[in-house]
């Protein structure tokens, strides 16, 4: 009798052992196929991992697989071990790990029937391969040099240098030698563009992506097409790092520094990181691309007191003819009495592109209409009640948001601790920054562009295309508007409460602020408009502005590592953070105690 072990979907570090049935004789080739077994009350799908000699449990107790799902292949051994290291490095049980990143529909113990045949990202009109400048026909060749085996390499260039165009290189080279790719980027719906310019390039690859948002029918689909080698090249978000991929040759990973390369829940995992293991595991090349990279990836690419982890290679230039960095200038905002929190430099600045008919963007990272509401009477805020952050006020929907947890109520008619009715709203949101710019430029289109008034991908591929064909003035957004878009009007960036960050109890804020200022610069002036950018602020002094005005990424960076390094912080340490729910606050607490003072001994 042949017994096999099976993964499952459940939270315990262990496998199943199952009967096999006669008509089955699984060999090793089997291992990674697919399962149908019973469960409880229920089947359930699993994944065989090993054919042992014998079970533990005694045979008379063991129940029989129900169905091997031959159709579909097996899960390839780099699949595995990549399953491996992620239950181990992240702490969860191999069986959920494995079955979790199996898109739903392979799930399903009665999937529905599939209708529709496999659809690959449809090619835009082919497109020519610029001639490369001589920045990029370096990095490249430093690629090619020993592209033979694992390599990391960190590509470092402002938007507009040409990585993107060294990736397709990347890509072509892989493609002819037989691999398929994997490209990760951080928001699918923010780079339809990086799909069709693949696509346009490609268009026999069977390029399909690969993301959250798809329907679970062409997830399973394309995740299918991977597993198959029929895709050559999967574009996808994080959770595209678990795709199948046997003939896998290179990885790119573009605007590796995002933070939405990070799972929240669920398994934490960072698909960068898992990236560079995968790419090691297999022996292949990696690209890290980034105009302001993470600080862990610049470390492993410049520390020089041990051998360098990832090669450093660097475009200064942009890639077209030109086409010049914007002018980013501080304002300094203290000797000024603001107009409704906004400079009079900025006001002009606006003025000026409404009457050339150039577009301005005001960004602020804080949607909703003011960051808190507080009672002018007792000095109550609205704090949210679930947890630590402060209830954000939408006025539109009249509602109080927590943007951190989720937690949601209406607006009190008085303040809940005194009574008094005179509660208002204290500082700035979008929604509010929109509201005072349409009073001062009563004459100008203004458009917001955040997560709550582009909530679909529908909605921002509509005001992408309004903004794209002229159709607004003034934009007001958030750091959503500032990833991977070209606008060809839009001349004038205005920051607005960047300093927040300077201060942020989040050691990681300045690096974060830095990044989304130098992204949002770079959405200024990229076709043959100059542009400008102005920050206001009340530190003009601070040396991220400073190397922010010099466009000088590698400055931030190396300073913000000395502070790091002196001060005791990541990537010089390493840091876990433990969260506890509980309906009784002591014993969260308890728990955390107990957890913070570590294995016991003796
Ligand atoms: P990044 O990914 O660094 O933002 P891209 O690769 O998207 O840069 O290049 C920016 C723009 O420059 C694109 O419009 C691209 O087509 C163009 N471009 C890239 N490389 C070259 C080149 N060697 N010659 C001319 N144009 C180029
Ligand atoms: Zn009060
Ligand atoms: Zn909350």
């Amino acid at each position: 009798m042949q017994i096999a072990r099976v993964a499952l979907d459940v939270p315990l570090h262990r496998f199943f052992d199952y009967i096999v049935p006669e008509t089955e004789a699984l060999s090793d080739s089997d291992l990674g196929r697919l399962v149908r077994v019973p469960f409880g009350q229920k089947s359930r799908i699993g994944i065989i991992v090993v054919l042992p000699q014998s079970s533990d449990v005694p045979v008379a107790r063991l129940k029989s697989i129900e169905a091997v799902l031959r159709d579909i292949p097996a899960l390839p051994a780099d699949w595995f071990r990549l399953s491996e290291f992620c239950a181990a490095y992240y702490q969860a049980p191999l069986g959920e790990v494995m079955l979790s990143t199996l898109p739903a529909g392979l799930r399903r113990v009665a999937p529905p029937k599939a209708r529709t045949s496999q659809r690959f990202v449809k090619p835009s009109p082919p497109q020519e391969p610029p001639e490369l400048t001589a920045e990029q026909k370096t990095a490249l060749a430093a690629i090619a040099e020993d592209s033979k085996g694992f390599r990391a390499y960190l590509l470092h260039g402002v938007t507009g240098s040409g990585k993107t165009e060294i990736y397709l290189r990347l890509v072509e080279r892989s493609l002819a030698a037989g691999r398929q790719v994997l490209m990760l980027v951080p928001e699918i719906n923010l780079t339809p563009q990086l799909e069709s310019r693949v696509a346009a390039r490609f268009p026999s690859a069977g390029l399909v992506s690969l993301h959250s948002e798809l329907t679970e029918a062409a997830r399973t689909r394309n995740w299918r097409a991977a597993l198959e080698g029929r895709a050559r090249i999967v574009l996808g978000t994080r959770l595209a790092i678990f795709a199948p991929l046997p003939d896998l040759g290179l990885i790119v990973v573009d605007e590796e520094h995002d933070a939405s390369f990070k799972q929240q829940d669920g398994m934490r995992y960072s698909a960068r990181d898992v990236a560079v293991f995968r790419a090691r595991e297999r022996g292949i090349p990696i690209v890290l691309g980034s105009a302001t990279p993470s600080l862990e990836s610049w470390a492993n690419a410049t520390d020089h007191r041990t051998p360098a982890r990832y090669t450093l290679l660097t475009l200064h230039q942009r890639a077209v003819e030109n086409s010049r960095l914007p002018l980013v200038q501080r304002i300094d905002t203290r000797p000024e009495k603001l107009q409704d929190g906004l400079s009079a430099a900025l006001l002009l600045g606006i003025e000026k592109r409404l009457t050339r008919g150039e577009q301005s963007l005001v960004f602020l990272n804080r949607r909703g209409y003011a960051p808190v509401l507080a009672c002018t009477n007792c000095g109550w805020i609205s704090h949210c009640h679930r947890c630590a952050a402060n209830l954000v006020l939408h006025l539109l929907d009249r509602r109080l948001r927590c943007h951190h947890c989720g937690f949601e109520s209406p607006i009190p008619k008085a303040c809940p601790t005194c009574g008094n009715q005179d509660i208002q709203p204290f500082g700035r949101g979008t929604q509010r920054l929109e509201s005072v710019l349409a009073e001062r430029f009563p004459q100008a289109r203004i458009l917001r562009v955040d997560r709550d008034s582009a909530r679909s991908r529908k909605q921002w591929e509509t005001l992408v295309q309004r903004i794209y064909s002229g159709d607004a003035d003034i934009l007001v957004g958030t750091q959503m508007l500032a990833k991977g878009h070209d606008f060809p009007k839009l001349t004038l960036v205005g920051a607005l409460g960047a300093d927040a960050a300077l201060f942020a109890s989040d050691w990681r804020a300045p690096e974060r602020l830095f990044a989304q200022l130098m992204q949002v610069a770079g959405r200024a002036g990229r076709a043959e408009l100059p542009g400008e950018v102005l920050i206001q602020t009340q530190f003009p002094d601070h040396p991220l502005y400073a190397a922010l005005v010099q466009h000088d990424y590698a400055a931030f960076a190396d300073s913000q590592l000395k502070e790091r390094e002196e001060a005791g912080f990541p990537p010089y340490t390493f840091q876990a953070m433990l969260r506890a729910e509980s309906p009784h606050m002591a014993d969260a607490l308890a728990f955390l105690a107990t957890a913070r003072a570590g294995p016991q001994t003796g």
